[in-house]
Protein backbone atom coordinates (compact mmCIF):
# COMPACT_ATOMS: atom_id res chain seq x y z
CA UNK A 1 0.00 0.00 0.00
CA UNK A 2 1.11 3.78 -1.09
CA UNK A 3 1.71 5.80 2.18
CA UNK A 4 -0.59 8.40 1.27
CA UNK A 5 -3.52 10.83 2.72
CA UNK A 6 -6.38 10.58 -0.37
CA UNK A 7 -9.62 12.23 0.55
CA UNK A 8 -12.54 9.25 0.72
CA UNK A 9 -15.25 12.15 0.46
CA UNK A 10 -13.23 13.66 -2.93
CA UNK A 11 -11.20 10.90 -3.88
CA UNK A 12 -8.34 13.47 -3.97
CA UNK A 13 -4.64 12.64 -2.83
CA UNK A 14 -4.16 15.13 0.21
CA UNK A 15 -0.42 13.96 0.62
CA UNK A 16 2.09 11.15 -0.27
CA UNK A 17 4.79 9.84 1.29
CA UNK A 18 8.39 7.99 0.37
CA UNK A 19 7.97 5.30 2.58
CA UNK A 20 11.60 5.08 5.11
CA UNK A 21 13.99 2.37 4.13
CA UNK A 22 15.42 0.31 6.39
CA UNK A 23 18.49 2.10 6.55
CA UNK A 24 16.83 4.82 8.20
CA UNK A 25 14.61 2.72 10.03
CA UNK A 26 16.98 0.74 11.43
CA UNK A 27 19.00 3.88 12.35
CA UNK A 28 15.67 5.47 14.17
CA UNK A 29 15.27 1.92 16.03
CA UNK A 30 18.68 1.86 17.15
CA UNK A 31 17.95 5.52 18.85
CA UNK A 32 14.98 4.37 20.36
CA UNK A 33 16.71 1.79 21.83
CA UNK A 34 19.46 3.80 23.37
CA UNK A 35 16.53 6.09 24.62
CA UNK A 36 15.19 3.26 26.30
CA UNK A 37 17.86 3.30 28.66
CA UNK A 38 17.35 6.10 29.83
CA UNK A 39 14.13 6.94 29.45
CA UNK A 40 13.64 3.89 31.93
CA UNK A 41 15.59 5.88 35.11
CA UNK A 42 13.04 8.97 34.32
CA UNK A 43 11.28 9.60 37.42
CA UNK A 44 7.44 9.11 37.80
CA UNK A 45 7.08 12.32 38.14
CA UNK A 46 8.67 13.50 35.22
CA UNK A 47 6.83 10.92 33.62
CA UNK A 48 3.45 12.45 34.79
CA UNK A 49 4.44 15.87 33.59
CA UNK A 50 4.75 15.09 30.59
CA UNK A 51 2.09 13.18 30.04
CA UNK A 52 -0.21 15.75 31.48
CA UNK A 53 1.25 18.34 28.80
CA UNK A 54 0.62 15.54 26.03
CA UNK A 55 -2.84 15.77 27.52
CA UNK A 56 -2.83 19.47 27.41
CA UNK A 57 -1.63 19.16 23.32
CA UNK A 58 -3.91 17.13 22.46
CA UNK A 59 -7.21 19.24 24.02
CA UNK A 60 -5.01 22.74 22.18
CA UNK A 61 -5.02 20.83 18.83
CA UNK A 62 -8.06 18.86 18.64
CA UNK A 63 -9.57 21.32 15.58
CA UNK A 64 -6.47 20.94 14.03
CA UNK A 65 -6.27 16.59 14.52
CA UNK A 66 -9.79 16.33 13.55
CA UNK A 67 -9.45 18.01 10.45
CA UNK A 68 -6.29 15.37 9.73
CA UNK A 69 -9.00 12.49 10.61
CA UNK A 70 -11.69 13.91 8.35
CA UNK A 71 -9.05 14.18 5.57
CA UNK A 72 -7.15 11.35 5.25
CA UNK A 73 -10.47 8.41 6.37
CA UNK A 74 -13.40 10.08 6.69
CA UNK A 75 -14.29 10.65 10.36
CA UNK A 76 -16.90 13.31 10.99
CA UNK A 77 -14.81 16.97 12.35
CA UNK A 78 -17.12 16.74 15.48
CA UNK A 79 -16.34 12.94 16.13
CA UNK A 80 -12.91 13.77 15.62
CA UNK A 81 -12.42 16.57 18.04
CA UNK A 82 -14.36 13.84 20.94
CA UNK A 83 -11.54 11.61 19.38
CA UNK A 84 -8.60 14.09 20.51
CA UNK A 85 -10.51 14.74 23.94
CA UNK A 86 -11.00 10.97 25.03
CA UNK A 87 -7.05 10.85 24.18
CA UNK A 88 -6.40 13.31 26.46
CA UNK A 89 -8.11 11.55 29.25
CA UNK A 90 -6.55 8.41 28.81
CA UNK A 91 -3.00 10.70 28.37
CA UNK A 92 -4.27 12.18 32.21
CA UNK A 93 -5.46 9.25 32.96
CA UNK A 94 -1.92 7.23 33.08
CA UNK A 95 -0.47 10.35 34.31
CA UNK A 96 -2.67 9.98 37.48
CA UNK A 97 -2.47 6.12 38.36
CA UNK A 98 0.32 4.86 36.72
CA UNK A 99 2.47 4.76 39.78
CA UNK A 100 -0.10 3.40 41.87
CA UNK A 101 -1.09 0.56 38.95
CA UNK A 102 3.30 -0.20 38.91
CA UNK A 103 3.58 -0.39 42.47
CA UNK A 104 5.21 -2.89 43.58
CA UNK A 105 3.04 -5.99 44.67
CA UNK A 106 4.00 -7.39 48.32
CA UNK A 107 3.73 -10.78 48.57
CA UNK A 108 3.29 -12.93 51.57
CA UNK A 109 6.25 -16.20 51.59
CA UNK A 110 8.62 -17.68 53.84
CA UNK A 111 11.39 -14.70 52.75
CA UNK A 112 12.03 -11.85 54.53
CA UNK A 113 10.28 -9.81 52.10
CA UNK A 114 9.51 -10.89 48.57
CA UNK A 115 7.25 -8.71 45.83
CA UNK A 116 7.00 -7.96 42.52
CA UNK A 117 8.15 -5.08 41.17
CA UNK A 118 6.88 -4.26 37.28
CA UNK A 119 10.09 -2.58 35.30
CA UNK A 120 10.27 -1.29 31.74
CA UNK A 121 11.21 -3.90 29.03
CA UNK A 122 12.77 -1.44 26.16
CA UNK A 123 10.80 -0.50 23.02
CA UNK A 124 7.71 -1.75 21.73
CA UNK A 125 6.15 -1.90 18.04
CA UNK A 126 3.04 -0.76 17.92
CA UNK A 127 0.95 -1.75 14.41
CA UNK A 128 -2.04 0.51 14.33
CA UNK A 129 -5.66 0.41 12.22
CA UNK A 130 -6.93 3.95 10.62
CA UNK A 131 -9.95 3.76 11.97
CA UNK A 132 -9.92 5.68 15.55
CA UNK A 133 -6.05 7.10 14.20
CA UNK A 134 -5.57 8.78 17.34
CA UNK A 135 -7.35 6.51 19.98
CA UNK A 136 -6.14 3.12 19.05
CA UNK A 137 -2.15 4.39 19.39
CA UNK A 138 -2.76 6.55 22.54
CA UNK A 139 -4.42 3.55 24.60
CA UNK A 140 -0.93 1.58 23.76
CA UNK A 141 1.11 4.88 24.13
CA UNK A 142 0.42 6.60 26.99
CA UNK A 143 0.64 3.41 29.42
CA UNK A 144 3.77 2.13 27.63
CA UNK A 145 5.48 5.50 28.14
CA UNK A 146 4.17 5.94 32.12
CA UNK A 147 5.85 2.37 32.38
CA UNK A 148 9.37 3.87 31.10
CA UNK A 149 8.94 1.62 27.80
CA UNK A 150 9.40 3.63 24.30
CA UNK A 151 7.24 3.08 21.38
CA UNK A 152 7.61 3.01 17.92
CA UNK A 153 4.45 3.74 15.55
CA UNK A 154 3.69 1.38 12.43
CA UNK A 155 0.41 3.60 11.71
CA UNK A 156 -1.99 2.34 9.01
CA UNK A 157 -0.72 3.30 5.56
CA UNK A 158 -3.96 6.01 4.74
CA UNK A 159 -3.43 8.07 8.08
CA UNK A 160 0.27 9.55 7.73
CA UNK A 161 -0.35 12.69 9.11
CA UNK A 162 -1.88 11.79 11.89
CA UNK A 163 0.76 9.61 12.91
CA UNK A 164 2.96 12.38 12.53
CA UNK A 165 0.96 14.59 14.35
CA UNK A 166 1.10 12.20 17.04
CA UNK A 167 5.07 12.11 17.09
CA UNK A 168 4.72 15.64 17.17
CA UNK A 169 2.40 15.80 19.95
CA UNK A 170 4.47 13.42 21.99
CA UNK A 171 7.55 15.65 21.58
CA UNK A 172 6.31 18.75 21.88
CA UNK A 173 5.18 17.71 25.15
CA UNK A 174 8.75 16.88 26.46
CA UNK A 175 9.55 13.82 25.67
CA UNK A 176 12.40 12.70 24.69
CA UNK A 177 12.08 12.61 20.57
CA UNK A 178 13.20 9.01 20.70
CA UNK A 179 10.64 7.91 23.51
CA UNK A 180 7.77 7.90 20.57
CA UNK A 181 8.43 7.60 16.86
CA UNK A 182 6.66 7.29 14.16
CA UNK A 183 7.79 5.38 11.21
CA UNK A 184 6.47 5.79 7.59
CA UNK A 185 6.88 2.00 6.61
CA UNK A 186 4.59 -0.39 4.68
CA UNK A 187 3.59 -3.88 6.88
CA UNK A 188 6.29 -5.69 4.71
CA UNK A 189 9.04 -4.02 7.20
CA UNK A 190 6.87 -5.32 10.08
CA UNK A 191 8.73 -8.77 10.24
CA UNK A 192 12.26 -7.37 10.12
CA UNK A 193 11.81 -5.30 13.03
CA UNK A 194 10.33 -7.66 15.17
CA UNK A 195 13.02 -9.98 14.38
CA UNK A 196 15.69 -7.69 15.53
CA UNK A 197 16.47 -7.96 18.96
CA UNK A 198 16.19 -4.18 20.20
CA UNK A 199 12.28 -4.55 19.43
CA UNK A 200 10.94 -6.12 22.62
CA UNK A 201 7.35 -6.68 22.28
CA UNK A 202 4.70 -6.33 19.78
CA UNK A 203 0.94 -4.72 19.83
CA UNK A 204 -1.01 -5.12 16.73
CA UNK A 205 -4.48 -3.66 16.42
CA UNK A 206 -6.03 -4.53 13.38
CA UNK A 207 -7.72 -7.68 11.49
CA UNK A 208 -7.03 -11.14 11.83
CA UNK A 209 -5.14 -11.91 8.94
CA UNK A 210 -2.38 -9.25 10.01
CA UNK A 211 -2.92 -10.35 13.98
CA UNK A 212 -2.42 -13.85 12.79
CA UNK A 213 0.99 -12.64 10.89
CA UNK A 214 2.27 -10.55 13.25
CA UNK A 215 2.12 -12.99 16.16
CA UNK A 216 3.46 -15.83 14.09
CA UNK A 217 6.80 -13.72 13.40
CA UNK A 218 6.65 -12.67 16.96
CA UNK A 219 6.67 -16.57 18.39
CA UNK A 220 9.09 -17.00 16.42
CA UNK A 221 11.40 -14.73 17.86
CA UNK A 222 9.72 -15.17 21.11
CA UNK A 223 8.21 -11.79 21.58
CA UNK A 224 5.32 -10.93 23.57
CA UNK A 225 2.41 -9.78 21.62
CA UNK A 226 -0.98 -8.30 22.89
CA UNK A 227 -3.73 -8.33 19.49
CA UNK A 228 -6.58 -6.41 19.32
CA UNK A 229 -8.38 -8.40 16.16
CA UNK A 230 -11.98 -7.56 14.59
CA UNK A 231 -15.34 -8.10 16.08
CA UNK A 232 -19.19 -8.91 15.66
CA UNK A 233 -20.03 -8.00 18.76
CA UNK A 234 -23.80 -9.54 19.77
CA UNK A 235 -26.39 -6.30 20.75
CA UNK A 236 -29.14 -9.12 22.46
CA UNK A 237 -32.48 -7.61 23.10
CA UNK A 238 -34.90 -9.45 24.95
CA UNK A 239 -39.02 -9.26 24.60
CA UNK A 240 -38.92 -7.43 28.21
CA UNK A 241 -36.69 -4.67 27.13
CA UNK A 242 -37.29 -0.93 26.50
CA UNK A 243 -37.74 -0.95 22.49
CA UNK A 244 -37.34 2.10 22.09
CA UNK A 245 -34.25 3.40 24.06
CA UNK A 246 -32.79 -0.10 23.11
CA UNK A 247 -33.65 0.63 18.90
CA UNK A 248 -32.20 4.17 18.94
CA UNK A 249 -29.03 2.97 21.20
CA UNK A 250 -29.05 -0.03 18.78
CA UNK A 251 -28.65 2.23 15.29
CA UNK A 252 -26.24 4.72 17.05
CA UNK A 253 -24.14 2.06 18.11
CA UNK A 254 -23.98 0.56 14.05
CA UNK A 255 -22.96 3.61 13.01
CA UNK A 256 -20.23 4.79 14.93
CA UNK A 257 -17.34 5.71 13.13
CA UNK A 258 -19.71 4.68 9.74
CA UNK A 259 -20.00 1.60 11.40
CA UNK A 260 -15.94 1.26 10.80
CA UNK A 261 -15.69 0.15 14.64
CA UNK A 262 -14.52 -3.18 16.19
CA UNK A 263 -16.80 -3.02 19.14
CA UNK A 264 -19.79 -1.57 17.03
CA UNK A 265 -22.60 -4.17 17.85
CA UNK A 266 -22.90 -5.68 14.39
CA UNK A 267 -25.35 -8.95 15.25
CA UNK A 268 -29.01 -7.88 16.52
CA UNK A 269 -30.09 -10.78 18.24
CA UNK A 270 -34.12 -10.00 19.29
CA UNK A 271 -36.37 -11.92 21.01
CA UNK A 272 -39.01 -13.16 18.18
CA UNK A 273 -42.31 -11.31 19.80
CA UNK A 274 -40.30 -7.97 19.62
CA UNK A 275 -38.62 -8.49 16.44
CA UNK A 276 -40.42 -6.71 13.57
CA UNK A 277 -41.15 -3.63 16.46
CA UNK A 278 -37.47 -3.43 16.62
CA UNK A 279 -36.83 -3.40 13.13
CA UNK A 280 -39.62 -0.59 12.21
CA UNK A 281 -38.08 1.26 15.30
CA UNK A 282 -34.18 0.88 14.23
CA UNK A 283 -34.78 1.57 10.60
CA UNK A 284 -36.74 4.88 11.91
CA UNK A 285 -33.25 5.77 13.28
CA UNK A 286 -30.89 4.54 11.06
CA UNK A 287 -32.87 6.98 8.00
CA UNK A 288 -32.32 9.58 10.41
CA UNK A 289 -28.51 9.86 10.39
CA UNK A 290 -27.16 12.56 8.03
CA UNK A 291 -24.33 11.53 5.58
CA UNK A 292 -22.19 14.21 4.08
CA UNK A 293 -19.05 15.90 3.59
CA UNK A 294 -16.77 15.03 7.28
CA UNK A 295 -15.39 18.71 6.89
CA UNK A 296 -18.64 20.13 7.47
CA UNK A 297 -20.06 20.14 11.07
CA UNK A 298 -23.45 18.36 10.73
CA UNK A 299 -22.64 15.39 9.10
CA UNK A 300 -23.32 12.11 10.98
CA UNK A 301 -21.59 9.73 8.71
CA UNK A 302 -18.84 10.50 5.99
CA UNK A 303 -17.84 7.87 3.65
CA UNK A 304 -16.00 4.46 4.70
CA UNK A 305 -12.43 5.19 5.15
CA UNK A 306 -11.59 4.02 1.43
CA UNK A 307 -13.52 3.15 -1.45
CA UNK A 308 -12.07 -0.49 -1.54
CA UNK A 309 -13.55 -1.11 1.98
CA UNK A 310 -17.06 -0.03 0.75
CA UNK A 311 -16.59 -2.35 -2.42
CA UNK A 312 -15.97 -5.17 -0.44
CA UNK A 313 -19.04 -4.62 2.00
CA UNK A 314 -21.31 -4.66 -0.96
CA UNK A 315 -19.64 -8.23 -1.77
CA UNK A 316 -20.49 -9.55 1.72
CA UNK A 317 -23.66 -7.67 1.18
CA UNK A 318 -24.56 -9.23 -2.14
CA UNK A 319 -23.12 -12.75 -1.67
CA UNK A 320 -25.23 -12.82 2.25
CA UNK A 321 -28.47 -11.76 0.17
CA UNK A 322 -27.88 -14.17 -2.35
CA UNK A 323 -27.47 -16.70 0.51
CA UNK A 324 -30.88 -16.14 1.64
CA UNK A 325 -30.40 -12.75 4.10
CA UNK A 326 -33.60 -10.14 3.70
CA UNK A 327 -33.06 -6.84 2.97
CA UNK A 328 -35.13 -4.72 5.15
CA UNK A 329 -33.56 -1.45 4.69
CA UNK A 330 -31.91 -0.97 1.18
CA UNK A 331 -28.82 1.56 1.53
CA UNK A 332 -25.31 0.59 0.56
CA UNK A 333 -22.92 2.37 -2.16
CA UNK A 334 -24.26 4.59 -4.91
CA UNK A 335 -21.95 3.05 -7.63
CA UNK A 336 -18.77 0.38 -7.04
CA UNK A 337 -15.59 2.69 -6.51
CA UNK A 338 -17.10 5.42 -4.25
CA UNK A 339 -16.49 4.99 -0.72
CA UNK A 340 -19.94 6.58 0.98
CA UNK A 341 -21.93 3.68 2.34
CA UNK A 342 -25.58 4.09 3.23
CA UNK A 343 -27.10 2.09 6.33
CA UNK A 344 -28.42 -0.89 6.06
CA UNK A 345 -30.48 -3.66 8.01
CA UNK A 346 -30.25 -7.46 6.61
CA UNK A 347 -32.43 -9.95 8.49
CA UNK A 348 -32.90 -13.74 7.97
CA UNK A 349 -29.47 -14.22 8.86
CA UNK A 350 -28.57 -17.61 8.72
CA UNK A 351 -25.35 -20.00 9.54
CA UNK A 352 -23.82 -20.52 6.16
CA UNK A 353 -24.37 -16.87 4.84
CA UNK A 354 -21.11 -14.82 4.88
CA UNK A 355 -22.89 -11.89 7.25
CA UNK A 356 -23.35 -15.06 9.96
CA UNK A 357 -19.89 -15.73 10.14
CA UNK A 358 -17.70 -12.53 8.92
CA UNK A 359 -17.16 -9.35 10.28
CA UNK A 360 -19.08 -6.75 8.18
CA UNK A 361 -16.79 -3.31 8.58
CA UNK A 362 -19.42 -0.74 7.44
CA UNK A 363 -23.07 0.71 8.52
CA UNK A 364 -24.71 -3.13 7.75
CA UNK A 365 -27.07 -4.27 10.95
CA UNK A 366 -27.62 -7.69 11.33
CA UNK A 367 -30.92 -9.28 12.52
CA UNK A 368 -31.04 -12.38 14.32
CA UNK A 369 -33.83 -13.90 15.55
CA UNK A 370 -33.71 -15.48 18.49
CA UNK A 371 -36.82 -17.93 20.24
CA UNK A 372 -35.76 -17.31 23.85
CA UNK A 373 -33.12 -15.71 26.17
CA UNK A 374 -31.09 -19.14 25.84
CA UNK A 375 -30.97 -18.83 22.26
CA UNK A 376 -29.86 -15.39 22.05
CA UNK A 377 -26.81 -16.54 24.36
CA UNK A 378 -26.32 -19.45 21.56
CA UNK A 379 -26.57 -17.13 18.67
CA UNK A 380 -24.05 -14.76 20.18
CA UNK A 381 -21.18 -17.01 21.10
CA UNK A 382 -21.91 -18.91 17.44
CA UNK A 383 -19.16 -16.65 16.43
CA UNK A 384 -15.13 -16.71 16.12
CA UNK A 385 -15.34 -13.80 17.85
CA UNK A 386 -15.33 -12.62 20.86
CA UNK A 387 -14.80 -8.91 21.63
CA UNK A 388 -17.95 -7.25 22.84
CA UNK A 389 -21.54 -7.46 23.74
CA UNK A 390 -24.65 -6.11 25.28
CA UNK A 391 -28.06 -7.07 26.62
CA UNK A 392 -30.88 -5.46 26.87
CA UNK A 393 -33.76 -6.29 29.26
CA UNK A 394 -35.70 -4.38 32.68
CA UNK A 395 -34.47 -7.13 34.70
CA UNK A 396 -31.07 -6.12 35.31
CA UNK A 397 -30.13 -9.28 37.47
CA UNK A 398 -31.02 -11.42 34.42
CA UNK A 399 -29.06 -9.10 32.24
CA UNK A 400 -25.93 -9.62 34.80
CA UNK A 401 -26.62 -13.49 34.35
CA UNK A 402 -26.51 -13.22 30.57
CA UNK A 403 -23.58 -10.76 30.07
CA UNK A 404 -21.52 -13.73 32.12
CA UNK A 405 -22.56 -16.63 29.83
CA UNK A 406 -21.58 -14.48 26.33
CA UNK A 407 -18.12 -14.90 25.43
CA UNK A 408 -16.78 -11.73 25.18
CA UNK A 409 -14.24 -9.51 26.32
CA UNK A 410 -16.62 -7.09 27.52
CA UNK A 411 -20.56 -7.31 27.98
CA UNK A 412 -22.79 -4.16 28.46
CA UNK A 413 -26.34 -4.50 29.83
CA UNK A 414 -28.39 -1.49 28.60
CA UNK A 415 -25.25 0.53 27.30
CA UNK A 416 -23.90 0.55 24.47
CA UNK A 417 -20.36 -1.28 24.19
CA UNK A 418 -17.64 1.63 24.85
CA UNK A 419 -13.79 1.94 25.84
CA UNK A 420 -13.17 3.84 28.82
CA UNK A 421 -9.58 4.42 30.48
CA UNK A 422 -10.56 2.41 33.59
CA UNK A 423 -12.21 -0.34 31.95
CA UNK A 424 -9.86 -3.40 30.82
CA UNK A 425 -10.29 -3.80 26.93
CA UNK A 426 -9.99 -6.84 24.88
CA UNK A 427 -11.54 -9.62 23.10
CA UNK A 428 -11.35 -13.70 23.12
CA UNK A 429 -11.79 -16.22 20.61
CA UNK A 430 -10.41 -14.87 17.05
CA UNK A 431 -10.80 -10.97 18.69
CA UNK A 432 -7.32 -11.41 19.91
CA UNK A 433 -5.40 -11.74 23.83
CA UNK A 434 -4.55 -9.15 26.30
CA UNK A 435 -5.56 -6.16 27.71
CA UNK A 436 -5.44 -2.74 26.75
CA UNK A 437 -6.28 0.34 29.43
CA UNK A 438 -7.47 0.11 32.77
CA UNK A 439 -4.18 -1.44 35.37
CA UNK A 440 -4.06 -4.41 33.47
CA UNK A 441 -2.96 -2.45 30.05
CA UNK A 442 -0.01 -1.05 32.13
CA UNK A 443 0.99 -4.65 33.17
CA UNK A 444 0.69 -6.03 29.61
CA UNK A 445 4.24 -4.46 28.44
CA UNK A 446 6.34 -5.13 31.72
CA UNK A 447 8.98 -7.18 33.36
CA UNK A 448 6.69 -8.89 36.50
CA UNK A 449 10.29 -9.21 38.26
CA UNK A 450 10.30 -11.55 41.46
CA UNK A 451 12.03 -10.27 43.74
CA UNK A 452 13.03 -12.09 47.05
CA UNK A 453 14.76 -11.68 50.12
CA UNK A 454 15.56 -14.41 52.00
P1 LIG B 1 -5.47 -4.20 8.90
O1 LIG B 1 -5.56 -4.22 7.44
O2 LIG B 1 -5.15 -5.44 9.61
O3 LIG B 1 -4.38 -3.07 9.27
C1 LIG B 1 -4.02 -2.78 10.59
C2 LIG B 1 -2.55 -2.47 10.65
O4 LIG B 1 -1.82 -3.66 10.37
C3 LIG B 1 -2.08 -1.46 9.62
O5 LIG B 1 -1.05 -0.69 10.16
C4 LIG B 1 -1.56 -2.34 8.50
O6 LIG B 1 -0.59 -1.69 7.70
C5 LIG B 1 -0.93 -3.46 9.29
N1 LIG B 1 -0.84 -4.73 8.59
C6 LIG B 1 -1.70 -5.26 7.71
N2 LIG B 1 -1.27 -6.48 7.32
C7 LIG B 1 -0.12 -6.71 7.96
C8 LIG B 1 0.82 -7.79 7.98
N3 LIG B 1 0.61 -8.87 7.26
N4 LIG B 1 1.91 -7.69 8.77
C9 LIG B 1 2.12 -6.60 9.51
N5 LIG B 1 1.28 -5.55 9.55
C10 LIG B 1 0.17 -5.59 8.79
O7 LIG B 1 -6.80 -3.68 9.56
P2 LIG B 1 -7.64 -2.38 9.20
O8 LIG B 1 -8.37 -2.64 7.94
O9 LIG B 1 -6.79 -1.17 9.27
O10 LIG B 1 -8.63 -2.32 10.43
C11 LIG B 1 -9.83 -3.01 10.45
C12 LIG B 1 -9.77 -4.22 11.34
O11 LIG B 1 -9.22 -3.87 12.62
C13 LIG B 1 -11.15 -4.75 11.65
O12 LIG B 1 -11.13 -6.15 11.64
C14 LIG B 1 -11.42 -4.23 13.07
O13 LIG B 1 -12.38 -4.93 13.77
C15 LIG B 1 -10.07 -4.32 13.66
N6 LIG B 1 -9.95 -3.44 14.83
C16 LIG B 1 -9.86 -4.00 16.07
C17 LIG B 1 -9.81 -3.19 17.21
C18 LIG B 1 -9.73 -3.77 18.58
O14 LIG B 1 -9.43 -3.03 19.49
N7 LIG B 1 -9.98 -5.05 18.78
C19 LIG B 1 -9.86 -1.81 17.06
C20 LIG B 1 -9.95 -1.28 15.77
C21 LIG B 1 -9.99 -2.11 14.67
P3 LIG B 1 -0.98 -1.10 6.23
O15 LIG B 1 -2.00 -0.07 6.42
O16 LIG B 1 0.31 -0.58 5.74
O17 LIG B 1 -1.48 -2.30 5.46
Amino acid sequence: MPIESVNPYTGRVERRFRAFSWTKTEQILSQSHRAAATWRTTSSKERTRLMHRAAELLRERQDELARLMALEMGKPIADGRAEAVKCALCCDYYADHAEEFLADDEIKTDAQRSFISHEPIGVVLAVMPWNFPFWQVVRFAAPALMAGNVGLLKHASNVPQCALALEKIFHDAGFPPATFRTLLIGSEMVEQLIADDRVRAVTLTGSEPAGAQVAATAGRYIKKTVLELGGSDAFIVLADADLEVAAKTAAQARMINAGQSCIAAKRFIVEKPVLREFISKMKTHLLAYRPGDPLSEDTQYGPLARPDLADELTEQVTDSVAQGAKVELHGGQSKPGTALFRPMILSNIKPGQRAYSEELFGPVALILEAKDADDAVRLANDSRFGLGGSVWTRDVQRGEELARRVEAGAVFVNSMVKSSPEMPFGGVKKSGYGRELSYLGIREFVNQKSIWIA
